[in-house]
């Protein structure tokens, strides 16, 4: 079918790709432009676009498969530790439209930042606005 996402494809063996790790509701596979060795991406066999897409047995098995992956991936590679992320929507960076967690393996003196370095500047909210958005994520909460 053309409209199955790449990581559909992957998982279904219709495109190559490095698996690493397969369960029941999930799969793991070598990221193919790696940001460094062992960049793993782990993916729910079903293409929900966004973490809010996916039902609760969905997204507990994912991040299940991302507890089961990351010492193993920063480990086979000898990684000092492990930037774990997720651009969830396409303002947030995603480009591939089927939810997936990125483990990139970090080092020592690697020249990457922190999930803090992704933005570009920080906003100055005083402290009834902090209270008052937390107030509004707590109604909003399903
Ligand atoms: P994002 O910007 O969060 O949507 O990241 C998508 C990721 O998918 C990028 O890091 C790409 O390098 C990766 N990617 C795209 N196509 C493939 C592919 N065929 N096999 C493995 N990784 C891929």
């Amino acid at each position: 079918m053309a409209d199955r996402t790449i990581f559909e494809r992957i998982i279904d063996g219709a495109l190559p790709a490095t698996i690493v790790l397969e369960t029941e509701r999930a799969a793991a596979f070598l990221d193919a432009n790696p940001l460094a060795p062992g960049h793993t991406l782990v993916v729910p066999r079903e293409p929900y676009e966004r973490l809010r897409d996916a039902p609760a047995e969905v997204s507990s098995s994912l991040f299940e498969a991302v507890r089961t992956l990351a010492p193993a991936v920063e480990d086979a590679v000898d990684a000092d530790a492990t930037t774990i992320g997720l651009n969830d929507g396409t303002a947030a960076g995603q480009e591939v439209p089927h939810l997936h967690v990125h483990i990139i393996p970090r080092f020592e003196g690697d020249g990457g930042g922190s999930i803090h370095t992704a933005m570009g500047s920080r906003p100055d909210l005083s402290d009834e606005e902090m209270i008052d958005i937390g107030d509004r994520i707590a109604a909003h909460i399903e």
